[in-house]
């Protein structure tokens, strides 16, 4: 391993770990990625990222941020079989009950499995100067200078050989939301970050397809989302071989099923046919497989009034979401340009600076979920009467976007995190949906192959 003076230890190499390491690598002569996995050199699920097997969605913000730190990546996405699109024009929106009016918006996205992205990242990322992996090991404990006050490094444990320190200027935990941060502060004497928690107790099913030849038209994704009435939603992205992942979710401990004949019956449920036409025309290739998510879980790093020198915090370790809003990949691509933001102004990050740039790059994503989660009265939390007008305004947007593409357009914008959820409160915007009155024009098109003509304005 380098013994560089200037040396980062990014603890995981996932996604904000492999993130963090472009941006690092910037700044440091040397950055170390320590993975407990064996990272496979070719696309592939892995153990530590179970959730690849369920349908992921990089959001319109996070498609922009991974072509800023890894130019060209988009285009290798391609060319490995990704699949380009619009971000309202190839994405079926379903949500809230309402089908949105669709247009192209000049926003373009990638759809493909979460494993092949991930390969991507992490070829480019492992060709970067000075980043290396140290991978099959075990993040065991930080170590520490005798006064507590820095961090020195990191030990790592490997099956079959003996514990090893590694010693770093910057060591950053991006273990994901398992990460044992909280006992790591305890053991060197140190109050963990106050946590806030929303019990969501949601439950993923998913099995690969394949469908007929254009069965989705030109959509690249489907997003059926769920309702106060019905709190079961689904999601069907292409993937880079032609085939489809089908995920169906369910909220509150209502989890769709992994027995295949029972996957399809929880599919015929969902308020929409959009799913289960598809799954009937198409093929399953492989059985369901199921991921549960207790909670939305925030560790508020930027409220901590002592934490260690040299180390920082990013990801899903801080901030891990409802996965149906496909936030984390592009939360902990933004927390990543935060981290990029502090190294450029002053050299070391200071971890209060970090911490609250990082707390300001995920304040949107973790409202949009918190808010649309509190829709539910079985999810605990307080409803502030701000949360409440925001989601009966929501509520009438979405009917109104039935037809109005702009308002379409204005709520993607948001969900893709590329425009402020107050940019849905614009005067103009704001005097349609209070006009509109909450009407639905109903399913709208029963699915099959939607044409063009039928789906877009
Ligand atoms: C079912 C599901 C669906 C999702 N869908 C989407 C989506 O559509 N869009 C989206 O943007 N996001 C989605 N996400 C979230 C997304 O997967 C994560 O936000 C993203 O992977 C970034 O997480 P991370 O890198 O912080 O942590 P993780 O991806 O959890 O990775 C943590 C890494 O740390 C390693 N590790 C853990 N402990 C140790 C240790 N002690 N020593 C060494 N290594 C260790 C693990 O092996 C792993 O590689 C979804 C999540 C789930 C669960």
């Amino acid at each position: 391993m380098p013994e560089g003076k200037n040396r980062a230890v990014v603890l995981g190499a996932s996604m904000a770990g492999l993130l963090t390491a472009a941006v690092l690598s910037r700044t440091y002569d040397s950055v170390t990625l320590v993975e407990r996995d064996v990272l496979p050199t070719s696309p592939a699920h892995r153990r530590g990222v179970p959730q690849s097997r369920h349908t992921h969605a990089l959001l319109a913000s996070g498609v922009r941020q991974l072509e800023e730190f890894l130019p060209g990546l988009a285009d290798e996405a391609v060319a490995a079989g990704a699949h380009q699109g619009d971000l309202l024009g190839n994405i079926r929106w379903i949500i809230n009950g309402h089908r949105l009016r669709r247009m192209d918006i000049g926003q373009p996205m990638l759809f493909c499995g979460r494993h092949l992205l991930e390969d991507l990242v992490r070829t480019r990322v492992r060709a970067l100067p000075g980043v290396e992996f140290a991978d099959g090991r075990d993040v065991i404990e930080l170590t520490a200078t005798a006064d507590r006050r820095r961090v020195t490094g990191v030990r790592v444990g490997a099956q079959g050989a003996e514990d090893q320190a590694l010693t770093a200027d910057l060591v950053v935990d991006t273990t994901g939301r398992a990460s044992r941060m909280p006992r790591w502060l305890t053991d060197l004497g140190y109050e963990p970050a106050p946590v806030e928690r929303m019990a969501v107790d949601v439950g993923y099913s998913t099995r690969r397809y394949r469908f007929p030849e254009g069965f989705l038209g030109e959509d690249r994704l489907v997003l059926l989302g769920w309702t106060p009435d019905n709190p079961r939603a689904a999601g069907m992205v292409a993937l880079e071989d032609g085939t489809h992942f089908v995920t169906l979710a369910g909220l509150l401990g209502d989890h769709p099923p992994t027995d295949p004949d029972e996957f399809t019956d929880f599919a015929e449920t969902l308020q929409f046919p959009d799913v289960i036409d598809a799954m009937r025309a198409g093929e399953p290739l492989d059985d369901p497989v199921a991921f549960r998510y207790p909670a939305n879980v925030r560790h508020h790093y930027e409220q901590v009034r002592d934490f260690p020198d040299g180390l920082l915090v990013l990801g899903d370790a801080v901030c891990a979401f409802n996965p149906l809003y496909g936030q984390g990949m592009t939360s902990a691509a933004l927390q990543a340009a935060a981290l990029g933001r502090v190294l450029a102004d002053g050299g070391k990050p200071d971890w209060r600076t970090y911490f609250k740039a990082a707390a300001a790059a995920v304040n949107d994503a973790w409202d949009i979920t918190t808010a649309s989660d509190l829709v539910f009265p079985g999810v605990p939390g307080k409803r502030t009467p701000r949360v409440r007008v925001i989601n009966a305004y929501l509520a009438r947007l979405h009917a109104a976007a039935e037809t109005d593409p702009s308002l379409s357009e204005a709520f993607v914008r948001v969900t893709g995190l590329i425009a402020p959820p107050q940019s849905l409160l614009r005067p103009d915007r704001a005097v349609k949906v209070l006009l509109h009155g909450g009407r639905s024009v109903g399913p709208g098109p029963r699915t099959g192959v939607p044409t063009p003509e039928k789906v877009r304005p």
